[in-house]
């Protein structure tokens, strides 16, 4: 996705500049065909597809009969070349031998994705699916081609590094202070790559001219803009290209008439590596952490708030494959049974997604609900995967009876569901939620309702809550006894259907045979409990805890019910339907106002109308305690209807029916909240406000592999306004309050007072805003006021107004736990499953022990158990690895040291061991 190139820098001083010295007398040219194949956007991928293959046909045609149309750059991503060879299989030794010859450079990455919206491990795989595809061809490009994402992570350079690319090629992001088109850019742990800034973007050498005298006017042209980046007559690298452009046949020639026809330019056509490989590497200008500036291009901001159905569906999809399917089958599914094919299948969906025009959804109704459908199976392969996991736990126990698997790394208890006999008291510690007493001993019937019966039962399962676990069938002289044994959890290998043949069989040779059915169903309870803690990466049969600090509901509904577990107190305000923790009021505050953007940028209508008024607040007791405690606060708003597109004001007005479920459990510090809704309106965007606890300056946000620190602002121009509203991916802390969500990326501060902290050290913030909703109906638009130009075509669509269900989750915290233990305790439950018993396994212990780091991945990979974690703290660690030994592996599995029990990682850094069997 490109957009009109603005570039402007400040540039004074000397360095930057890029490729080598000048090749006789003139200004050295670099131009490096290519094009921009965003697979998916204003048009579905299968409506692309059929121009890719054009492309691609003409492409190989013209490499192969024209040796001075020299290289094509296809734009970085491995994808384009599956896609095409899936319609032309026939011409892959084509394109291996252009890939071989040097003269067609792939990869490195699978897919060009946007870097803050996905999971880190998302892009790593990204990044070794596309080295590894790109080996069928002799290679991928050993360049960090990055040139559309809508900004970039801090931890792109390590991540660049560890998969041993020293360059890296970026537009979008690049702040101010950069007035060069190359520096060192630095991940936070210190390693870092030269990056090339691509003046004026991506396409700043499309559409070159045929004729060579036109063509050196347009390079002088050009050299202006350059220069303010640029040493005086350094190289210029020109990207002849942009989105989804063909490439121009005659270049090689124009090249060659236009270096025959004067001497201030010398022009070559090549590729990306050659010209990155003379460039000077010495001098530049650092720059540390992410580039996310609007300063010379759009960042779009407002993808992150853009369908927050997409978003939801990424994390669950992300967590279901990276935290739960892969380790757990890792570690608990029989040896040789690593499922690869399916977890392939699921993470090429997930990578497919993360292109930056799919998961930023700023794409056609088509594309996004094909992305929806991907995301969905992504996540039934990771759901699937884990339960065979669990199933596989479940029959290796030596004693029967529920058994938690606990998927982080950290040893916690926390909360679960099971089904137990329902012998006596249950105890103080518990919370019944229902309890089925047992049917009836024997029942005496005739064969044609014992068919009737059984012919119900399709295999074992009777319900969700009772299977059959055990079916017998015996006959004497007086008639048929069949015994049905039924139980919570399924078992394999009842031999349901083959009893049912048999009695079937005999009732037909015999219809008046009388048959007693003996019913033996015990009777079960379904409770809540707070689990025993868990060994990381282990089990535990279930044992209930005594519970420290149960909670409760104090209160009346009419005049303000309470949650409270004696740590944590939730106060709830029939009038306004807000909430206070911890004595501080206005928690929950929906501020809903206009929004008459597009799927790239919030823009505010000139004529705001803003509602955070309920009409009607009703407060609903729920569960009790004490072990969860939950209450509804139904709220009713009028939303206007729409932005009119005349008046720039909303209009008409749509009564919606809001319900906030709130959540505290026993011992946990997390107060979890729930909205949902049925989305009424247009053209807005609605935003829960959550006061600080104390003023902040900074909010401390998760992205890949660590966490980034943000002021108050950010930087922009007049073509796009720096609008301070920025990504977290699982949890954003500020002022003394963490929020934990799943897919609610996109937050600000705000209730900014100027004149700022009690030192006077700066404007400070009191508020945090989540946006929980954004609803626009424009793909892209003209004259937003905070983004005059469009950043795409200018289509309207239906999807991204959201109207319908919406449906969300965050977490709360005041207690200052530190966000990541709590992102696990919000997001990823301990997993239950049931035992019959009859296996090896003790009653508790760990398959895996790693501590001093945090964990991103626990896999299978070329036969070993590899683990990949990160320090996301400002001081070196030690990272145990307990009684396991084995070699750190870079991103490419290449080994760099061995290592046995431990191993030591940098403030952070990124490490990723292979353990010894
Ligand atoms: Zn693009």
């Amino acid at each position: 996705m490109s957009h009109p190139p603005s570039g402007r820098g400040d540039g004074t001083g000397d360095g930057g500049g890029g490729g080598g010295g000048p090749r006789g007398a003139g200004r050295r040219i670099a131009v490096v065909p290519h094009t921009h194949w965003d697979r998916e956007w204003y048009d579905p991928f299968q409506t692309y597809r059929l121009k890719l293959v054009r492309l691609v046909d003409e492409l190989l045609d013209l490499m192969e009969s024209d040796s001075s149309y020299g290289h094509f750059l296809l734009d970085g991503q491995l994808a384009v070349v599956d896609d095409y060879l899936e319609i032309r299989p026939e011409s892959e030794p084509r394109i291996r031998a252009l890939v071989a010859a040097g003269r067609l450079t792939v990869g490195p990455w699978y897919i060009l994705m946007d870097e803050f919206l996905v999971s880190g491990e998302t892009i790593v795989r990204n990044l070794q699916k596309g080295i590894l595809r790109g080996s069928a061809f002799g290679g991928v490009m050993e360049v960090g081609y990055l040139p559309d994402m809508f900004g970039h992570i801090a931890q792109m350079p390590q991540i660049l590094d560890q998969a041993g690319l020293g360059h890296a090629v970026v537009w979008r992001g690049v702040p101010s202070a950069v007035s060069r088109s190359a520096f060192r850019w630095t991940a936070p742990d210190g390693s870092g790559v030269r990056a090339e800034y691509l003046v004026a973007g991506y396409g700043n050498g499309a559409a070159l001219p045929e004729d060579a005298k036109q063509l050196v006017r347009r390079l002088g042209s050009l050299a202006d803009e350059f220069d303010s980046f640029l040493a005086a007559g350094a190289p210029m690298l020109l990207m002849n290209g942009s989105d989804h452009l063909r490439p121009q046949h005659w270049l090689g020639r124009v090249v060659a008439e236009a270096n025959a026809l004067q001497d201030d330019f010398d022009l070559a056509i090549t590729s990306l590596s050659d010209y990155l490989a003379t460039a000077p590497t010495e001098g530049l200008v650092e720059w540390r952490g992410e580039l996310r500036s609007g300063s010379r291009s759009n960042v779009l901001m407002g993808v992150a708030s853009n369908r927050v159905d997409v978003k939801q569906a990424a994390a669950r999809a992300e967590c279901s494959l990276e935290q739960l399917a892969e380790p757990l089958s890792a570690l608990f599914a029989p040896a040789g049974r690593w499922p690869a094919p399916f977890l392939d299948l699921a993470w090429t969906l997930v990578i497919r997604n993360s292109a930056h025009d799919s998961i930023c959804a700023c794409s056609a109704d088509e594309v996004v609900d094909a992305v929806l459908h991907r995301y969905a199976e992504a996540r039934q392969i990771g759901e699937g995967l884990t339960e065979q996991a669990m199933q596989a736990v479940g029959r290796s126990m030596a004693a029967p009876g529920p058994v938690a698997v606990n998927p982080s790394a950290r040893t916690r208890g926390g909360m679960v569901d099971v089904i137990v006999p329902a012998v006596g008291d249950p105890g103080p510690d518990v919370q019944v939620l229902s309890e089925r007493s047992g049917l009836p001993g024997t029942l005496t019937l005739d064969g044609e309702t014992v068919r009737n019966m059984l012919g119900l039962l399709q295999g074992s399962r009777i319900d969700d809550q009772s299977y059959v676990t055990d079916v017998t069938l015996s006959e004497d002289e007086t008639g048929l006894d069949v015994t049905l044994a039924i139980g919570p959890e399924p078992r394999e290998g009842v031999p349901v259907e083959e009893v049912k043949r048999e009695l079937f069989t005999r009732l037909t040779a015999a219809p008046s045979t009388e048959v007693r059915l003996h019913i033996d169903q015990p009777p079960v309870r379904r409770l809540l409990a707070r689990q025993e803690p868990v060994p990381g990466f282990g089990w535990s049969r279930f044992t209930s805890a005594p519970l420290t600090h149960p909670v409760r509901l104090e209160g009346e509904p009419s005049t303000g019910l309470v949650l409270t577990n004696g740590t944590v107190t939730v106060g709830i305000d029939p009038a306004s339907g807000t909430f206070s923790l911890d004595g501080i009021a206005g928690y929950g505050r929906l501020v809903d106002g206009g929004d008459h953007g597009d799927t790239y940028n919030y823009s505010p209508p000139a004529n705001d109308t803003v509602v955070d008024t309920p009409t009607s607040v009703l407060v609903v007791a729920g569960d009790p305690g004490p072990v969860r405690a939950t209450a509804d606060v139904i709220v009713t708003y009028e939303w206007p209807e729409f932005v009119d597109g005349a008046t720039h004001a909303r209009t008409g007005l749509r009564t919606v029916t809001v319900t906030t479920t709130l959540e505290l459990r026993a011992d946990e510090a997390a107060v979890r909240v729930r909205t949902r809704f049925t989305n009424p309106s247009r053209d807005h965007r609605l935003r829960v406000h959550l006061p600080l606890r104390a003023p902040a300056a900074t909010s401390s946000a998760e992205c890949a592999f660590g966490t980034v620190e943000r002021g108050l602002t950010a930087e922009g121009r007049d073509e796009e306004f720096g609008l301070p509203t920025f990504p977290s991916r699982r949890f954003v802390t500020a002022g003394g309050v963490t929020v934990v969500h799943e897919g609610l990326l996109e937050y600000e501060l705000i209730d900014i007072d100027a004149g700022g902290a009690p030192d006077g050290t700066g404007p400070v913030a009191s508020t945090l805003a989540l946006t929980l909703l954004r609803a626009t109906g424009m793909l892209s638009r003209l004259g937003m006021a905070l983004r005059p130009l469009p950043a795409g075509p200018m289509d309207a669509l239906d999807g991204p107004q959201m109207l319908g269900p919406v449906d969300v989750h965050y977490a709360l915290c005041v207690s200052g736990a530190d966000p990541y233990d709590l992102a696990d305790e919000v997001l990823l439950p301990l997993q239950v499953t049931g035992s019959f018993g009859g296996g090896s396994r003790g009653d508790r212990g760990t398959e895996l022990t790693v501590g001093g780091a945090r964990v991103s991945s626990v896999r299978r990979q070329a036969g070993a158990l590899e683990v990949r974690v990160f320090n996301p703290t400002d001081s070196a660690t030690t990272v145990h690895v307990t009684d396991r030994s084995g070699w750190l592996v870079d991103l490419r599995g290449r080994p760099v040291a061995p290592f046995e029990d431990s191993f030591a990682l940098r403030a952070h850094g990124i490490a990723t061991a292979r353990l010894d069997d």
